[in-house]
């Protein structure tokens, strides 16, 4: 079950929308760089390069979204806005 929030940064106090989580036949991966998101279907799992289609950097299982002002990672879910399958 992937989550869409409202996000507030503890950096910067900017709130912003984004979406976590891993959906009923794909996982999440975020970019560790520019945060691009990418669902791999679990039989695509194993071929999956890890690699960004946007910046090039890894591809990874991160649980918190980042920040598009201040690129950090320290921020909070206030208020949950839609469940996706
Ligand atoms: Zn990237
Ligand atoms: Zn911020």
């Amino acid at each position: 079950m992937a989550m869409r929030s409202t996000y507030l940064c503890q950096e910067c106090s900017n709130r912003f929308d984004a979406t976590r989580g891993d959906l009923m036949k794909a996982k999440e991966f975020r970019c560790v760089s520019c945060d691009s998101v990418k669902y791999i279907p679990h039989a695509e799992l194993e071929t999956f390069d890890y690699k960004c289609a946007d910046c090039g950097d890894k591809m990874d299982v991160i649980k918190i979204p980042m920040c598009p002002v201040c690129k950090k990672r320290n921020n909070k879910a206030e208020k949950l806005l839609m469940m996706i399958d």
